[in-house]
């Protein structure tokens, strides 16, 4: 058995070691005679699972004790309805857009209430930075401010001194306005101060587990605020009233984002994770930036995610051919996102330096053979 280096947005690959011992408890989950997709989600053997994935969680990413954490279902995607639904409140929201997620979120939103751009960094239809902060008229009324802290499609992260910065001037210039941010991409690799957003949603299957299950951390003084016609799963006070099981959760997804939240604990938390991302992105980077315009990246560079790597090379068919030769030295998930085209490396918790140091060396080994 090989496993290809994967370099895939989402669903993204896991920890070789998690996956070993999802298959080792796979049939007889801890002596109770069957799997754990196969028993009741109030039994147990999985509120014990459910427990610790929440207990190792808060300690993952320090979330203070008047934050509430729920497992629920829909993708990042439902989110960008849900929070509207329970946070707007017959108010409008403030919306930076800096991307594809940005977008659909700022767009969704529209639909329950008023939502304003703030702020958009679309330059002819592309995307390369984060807006100055210091350029930012917040409504100081507004139910809340939406930010997607790291777009997946266009390699656009708010790193920590732009969370600072931004989060300064908001409490400053809108006090009491609270910052929600969707984190799909980019949760758990690096340490987060939980208490400077009032909300944080992100789907699983890029940096957490299997797609299936969505994660929202919210501060209880923003629930109980939903509209009148929100769904009841959708009610977060409901959720919160019970404990994620109005119906029946995803409780496989649920299992083995425990599994990797465990395995991320062991390896160092968070701060280990920040440390061993930036060294891969480096390596990255200076890749594209060392090709002689071989590969390039259009990113501003203050801006440069640390997770999701796009670049393009001279033309499409090179790409085409970079993804078929990638592929072919064991290296894939490595296209783009049909939307910008190009070529995208993701490199998630999940994939290891070694990987980017293999895929660094593919890349300057495809340039010696194409270059003109
Ligand atoms: C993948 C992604 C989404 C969409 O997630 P789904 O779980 O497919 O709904 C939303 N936002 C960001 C930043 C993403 O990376």
């Amino acid at each position: 058995m090989t496993r290809a280096y994967n370099f895939s947005a989402g669903p993204a690959g896991l920890p070789t070691d998690v996956l070993r011992q999802a298959q080792a408890e796979f049939l007889d989950f801890h002596g109770i005679g069957a799997s754990i997709m196969e028993v009741s989600h109030r039994g147990k053997a999985f509120m014990a699972v459910f427990e610790q994935a929440e207990a190792d969680l808060r300690e993952l990413l320090a979330i203070p004790n008047n934050y509430k954490v729920l497992f629920v279902q829909g993708g990042a995607t439902l989110q960008f309805a849900q929070v509207p639904m329970n946070l707007l409140g017959g108010r409008s929201a403030d919306f930076i857009v800096t991307g594809t997620w940005s977008q659909k979120a700022y767009r969704e939103a529209a639909k329950y209430g008023t939502a304003r751009l703030l702020a958009t960094t679309e330059e002819g239809g592309a995307f390369r930075r984060l807006p100055e902060v210091d350029s930012l008229a917040f409504d100081p009324k507004a139910a809340y401010l939406h930010l997607c802290t790291n777009e997946t499609i266009h390699g656009i992260e708010a790193h920590e001194d732009y969370e600072t910065r931004l989060t300064e001037r908001l409490s400053r210039l809108a006090p009491g306005v609270p910052l929600v941010a969707d984190m799909s991409s980019h949760i758990l690799s690096r340490p987060l101060q939980v208490s400077r957003y009032g909300l944080i949603y992100f789907g699983a299957q890029k940096n957490v587990g299997p797609a299936g299950v969505t994660i929202v951390i919210v501060r209880e003084d923003l629930i109980g605020h939903a509209a009148p016609t929100t769904p009841t799963l959708l009610d977060y006070r409901n959720l919160v009233a019970d404990t994620s099981m109005i119906n029946t959760p995803p409780t496989f997804a649920i299992y083995m984002a425990g599994l990797v939240f465990s395995r991320l604990k062991e390896k160092g938390g968070t701060a280990a994770m920040a440390e061993i991302n930036r060294k891969k992105a480096k390596l990255l980077y200076a890749a594209i930036d060392g090709s002689d315009g071989f590969y390039r990246n259009a990113v501003d560079l203050a801006c440069r995610s640390n997770m999701n790597v796009p670049f393009n090379l001279p033309d499409a068919e090179l790409e085409a051919r970079f993804v078929k030769d990638a592929e072919a030295a064991g290296l894939i998930g490595l296209k783009g996102h049909k939307s910008v085209g190009g070529i995208r490396a993701s490199i998630y918790n999940a994939v290891s330096l070694e990987a980017v140091e293999t895929l660094v060396k593919f890349m300057a080994d495809f340039r010696s053979r194409n270059f003109r």
